[in-house]
């Protein structure tokens, strides 16, 4: 990389110039795409008409700061080389979200969640500034006061549609060399969430510091909380890049250990438990499948052909089987309703396992009370537990596509949760502004992108566009 100047390069000035030069050729009224070789987005979009912006170039860290603990990355910097760069100091980011491909820019801006979230809040929160390419075209810095606070606080939840993150710069934490983990099983849902609340307060368990924190469901009486905490000791380290598989490991081990680098990655192996789908899982197909492809972005590209040539579709419809419904989401319910709504969710929709992940908005030490982010709406000192399950459910005879995914939105926003929007969402536009700070997001896009060249949030949430 050439001479790095606070935070900036030659290179990065000449990708960012590139980026705004490509902006500048789509025509008016095109919709504007980010030409990115991965994403992580789930919903099918329509297909662009106009060619992608170019972000050649603006996939690096740029520099790591050991002593103010910073790092300096730039928007399409996947969470895998930010890793490896942070980690080749002994520091990672607060919050790693859990699939390698995932972008820091994807993640501030479309809301990333992980088992430090619980201490440490959402990718966002962890900003200190960051560059941003407006719908005008112009380069800002925005900050969490200044100029371009208004912005600042309306990008995370904003999907692209209020301009593009060119570079961030990070808070990063210390981390040890393993996770030493404790599977702790639950009989009973009520019982689950009050040690996530006992935890989320304490940030102990049993006496013993909890730095990492999430959990799954495989039934509402077969439930783990995954404790995790950082050492330099481990007598047993766990692998499951190979032919183990992390899910399964909770319900057969009660304690285990991994190394940092694994542990941030052990959800990207089998895209959670979403690989069995592909057959990944089998013990002889897993043997035959490479390694290198023993990763998410692998199932992604999988599930995207899926979309577009609906081949099993086909096959199910031959063979008799009814349609099915994509139900591929991550809900925030508070904690004291989670129980109520894996509840129902059991009952009504079924799929299994289910992951759990808690969260709350960051309190940063020194600061008096979280802040609050207005196309998010969390209330700040609230826990949440993130609810996320990814596959399809048959359609009842009777039923249309959509009904289970409607079903979830309604009881998620009755039970003052949240969803996130990478997925299918079904909402009318005034429950949309109501939920995600619609005024808020209209006034910022009115001055950042007084044209309205970049997709509406709305449109791209809900129509797919
Ligand atoms: C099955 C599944 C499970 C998931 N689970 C998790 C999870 O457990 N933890 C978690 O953290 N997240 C999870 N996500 C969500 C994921 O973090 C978000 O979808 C995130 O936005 C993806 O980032 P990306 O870099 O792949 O962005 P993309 O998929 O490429 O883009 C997502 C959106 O962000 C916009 N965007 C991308 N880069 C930028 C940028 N630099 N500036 C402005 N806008 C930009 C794009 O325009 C697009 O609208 C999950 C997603 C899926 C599909």
């Amino acid at each position: 990389m050439s001479a790095v100047r606070a935070g900036r390069s030659v290179d990065h000035d000449r990708a960012v110039d590139l980026l705004r030069r490509s902006y500048a050729t789509v025509p008016a009224g095109e919709p504007v795409r980010l030409a990115k070789r991965t994403s992580n987005l789930f919903r099918p979009r329509a297909a662009p008409r106009a060619p992608g912006l170019d972000v050649t170039g603006l996939g690096g860290v740029l520099a790591v700061d050991p002593v103010a603990r910073t790092a300096d990355v730039q928007g399409m910097c996947t969470y895998e080389d930010l890793v490896d760069a942070t980690l080749a100091h002994g520091l990672m980011p607060l919050v790693v979200p859990q699939l390698r491909t995932i972008t820091l820019g994807g993640a501030v801006t479309g809301l990333g969640i992980e088992s430090t979230s619980f201490r440490n809040g959402l990718p966002h929160e962890s900003v200190v500034e960051m560059d941003v390419l407006t719908g005008a075209g112009e380069l800002v810095t925005a900050r969490p006061d200044g100029e371009h606070a208004d912005l600042f606080a309306a990008f995370p939840n904003s999907l692209g549609s209020l301009g593009y993150a060119t570079r961030l710069r990070i808070e990063l934490q210390p981390v040890r060399r393993y996770v030493a983990l404790r599977n702790v099983r639950f009989r009973r849902l009520a019982e689950l969430t009050d040690a996530i609340d006992e935890i989320t307060r304490t940030r102990s368990w049993a006496g013993v510091e909890v730095d990492a924190l999430d959990g799954v469901m495989f039934s509402p009486g077969e439930a783990y909380l995954v404790l995790g905490t950082f050492t330099d000791e481990a007598e047993r380290v766990g692998d499951y890049t190979g032919q183990a598989i992390y899910y399964r490991s909770l319900r057969t081990r009660t304690r285990d250990a991994l190394r940092t680098h694994d542990y941030l990655w052990r959800w990207d192996t089998d895209w959670f438990w979403c690989s069995a789908a592909f057959g990944v899982q089998h013990p002889v197909l897993r043997r035959l499948w490479p390694a290198r492809w023993r990763r998410s972005d692998v199932y992604h590209r999988l599930v995207r052909f899926e979309h577009r040539h609906r081949v099993a579709a086909r096959i199910d419809r031959l063979r008799g089987q009814p349609p099915r419904e994509r139900v591929v989401q991550d809900v925030e319910v508070p904690v004291a309703r989670t129980a109520e709504f894996l509840h129902w969710f059991a009952a009504t929709v079924g799929m299994s396992p289910v992951w759990l992940c808690p969260l709350r908005l960051r309190e940063p030490a020194g600061a008096s009370s979280a802040r609050s982010w207005p196309l998010y709406p969390l209330q700040p000192g609230r826990t949440y537990v993130n609810v996320g399950f990814w596959g399809s459910v048959p359609i009842a005879r009777g039923a249309a596509d959509g009904d289970v995914n409607r079903a979830i939105e309604a009881t998620v926003a009755r039970l003052g949760g949240h969803k996130s929007l990478y997925s299918d969402a079904y909402y009318d536009r005034e429950s949309f502004d109501r939920l995600y700070g619609g005024a808020t997001w209209r006034a910022v896009r009115e001055r950042y992108d007084p044209d309205h060249r970049l997709t509406g949030l709305y449109e791209k949430a809900v129509a797919r566009r």
